[in-house]
C-alpha cells in the first residue's frame, strides 16, 4: 500500500513522497510516503529488515534515494546537504565513541563540528550525565552511553532529531530514562523521528506511528487510531502447557493463538461469554488459567492482524 502525503492539522516539518531505495534485488524502501508534524514524535515501527534504517539514512543525508521526493523545513531538496544537516540531529543505530575520551570531551568534540552549538555543560544536564562528565566513555553503562549519544545528537540544538532504535538492548530502567528525555524534547518544541521494533515504545512516545513492513508503509495513524481498527475486540491471555490443547467451543467471534512460553491469546468480541467459556474449560480440563490478563489490543496486535506475523519474530 502506498500512503499519499496528506495535509495535516499541524504543519509538517518534513514530507516524503514515494521514496525508493534498492540494494541489488532487495527493495529496502519501496515507495514510502509520510508527513512529519512539527513538535511531535513520529515513529517508524516495524520488524528487523522492514526498511526503517534505510529510510532514516536517506533523510539524514547518509544515503541517496533511487527515487522519491523529500521536503524538509519547507523546501524541496534533492538530497540532504550541509545546510540541512546544521538543523538536524542524528542518533545512529551503531554509534561508538572513542573509549578513552571523557564524556565532556566527546561533547566538546562534536560541538566543534557545528557553526553554532550548545555548551557541553548544558548537554550534560539535558541527558543527566553531570556526574559522569569526567568519566571515560569505556566505563559508562549501556544506558549512559546511549544518553551520551543523545547528547551528541542534540549538541547543535537541532529542530529535527532522528533517533534510530534508541533503546535496543537496554534494561527497563535505562529505557524509561531515555523515554523521559525524548518526551522532554517534544515539550521543548523539537520534532523527533524515531524508529523502533518495540510496540510499547511506539505506543508510549508517539503522536503518529507509521507501521512499515517489507519496505512499505502498511498503516499510519495515532496509536489509538491504529488499535481501534481492531474494533471492540478484547484480548484474554493466559499460560497453559502445550499438552493442554486449545480451548474449543468458545464461539464464532473468537480467535485463539498460541505464542512463546505457552502463552494462549484469545481475541474476542464478547468478553463475558468468552470468560465463562474459559472458566468452564479450566474446570473440566483441570488446567489453571495461569497469569491470566484481560487487555485491549495494542500495536503488536495491529501488526499481527495486518501481516499474520509478530513484530519481534
Ligand atoms: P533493523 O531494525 O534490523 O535495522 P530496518 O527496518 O532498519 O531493520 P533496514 O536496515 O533498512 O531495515 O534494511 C532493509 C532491507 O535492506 C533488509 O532486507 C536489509 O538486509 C537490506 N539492507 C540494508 N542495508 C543494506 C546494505 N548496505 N546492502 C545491502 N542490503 C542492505
Amino acid at each position: 500500500m502506498t500512503t499519499e502525503v496528506s495535509e495535516m492539522d499541524s504543519p509538517a516539518l518534513m514530507k516524503v513522497s514515494n521514496l525508493v531505495k534498492h540494494y541489488g534485488d532487495v527493495r529496502a524502501v519501496d515507495g514510502v510516503s509520510f508527513a512529519v508534524p512539527k513538535s511531535e514524535v513520529f515513529t517508524l515501527l516495524g520488524p528487523n529488515g522492514a526498511g526503517k534504517t534505510t529510510t532514516l539514512e536517506i533523510l539524514e543525508g547518509i544515503r541517496e534515494a533511487d527515487a522519491g521526493e523529500i521536503e524538509i523545513f519547507g523546501e524541496r531538496v534533492r538530497r540532504v546537504d550541509r545546510a540541512v544537516k546544521e538543523r538536524i540531529g542524528v542518533l545512529l543505530q551503531e554509534g561508538n565513541f572513542e573509549p578513552y575520551l571523557r564524556v565532556r570531551e566527546v561533547l566538546s568534540l562534536f560541538a566543534s563540528f557545528f557553526r553554532s552549538a550548545r555548551s557541553p555543560a548544558e548537554m550534560l544536564k539535558a541527558v543527566a550525565l553531570e556526574e559522569k562528565a569526567n568519566a571515560l566513555v569505556k566505563t559508562l553503562s549501556g544506558g549512559q552511553k546511549q544518553r551520551l549519544a543523545i547528547g551528541v545528537a542534540l549538541i547543535n540544538d537541532p529542530e529535527l532529531v532522528f533517533l534510530d532504535e534508541p533503546t535496543t538492548g537496554l534494561d527497563p530502567q535505562a529505557r524509561r530514562n531515555i523515554w523521559s528525555i525524548v518526551s522532554g524534547l517534544t515539550a521543548s518544541g523539537k520534532t523527533i523521528i524515531l524508529t523502533t521494533h518495540y510496540m510499547d515504545e511506539a505506543e508510549t512516545l508517539s503522536q503518529t506511528v507509521c507501521i512499515m513492513d517489507h519496505g512499505k508503509v502498511i498503516a499510519e495513524g495515532t496509536p489509538r487510531e491504529l488499535t481501534s481498527r481492531l474494533g471492540q475486540d478484547t484480548i484474554v491471555e493466559f499460560v497453559a502447557p502445550a499438552e493442554a490443547g486449545l480451548p474449543a467451543a468458545l464461539g464464532d467471534r473468537v480467535r485463539v493463538a498460541r505464542g512463546e512460553g505457552g502463552l494462549v491469546s484469545v481475541t474476542t468480541g464478547d468478553l463475558v461469554s468468552t470468560l465463562a467459556g474459559l472458566l468452564d474449560w479450566s474446570r473440566s480440563s483441570g488446567h489453571a488459567l495461569a497469569e491470566m490478563t484481560v487487555r485491549q489490543p495494542n500495536l503488536e496486535d495491529v501488526f499481527l492482524s495486518l501481516t499474520g506475523r509478530r513484530l519481534r519474530a
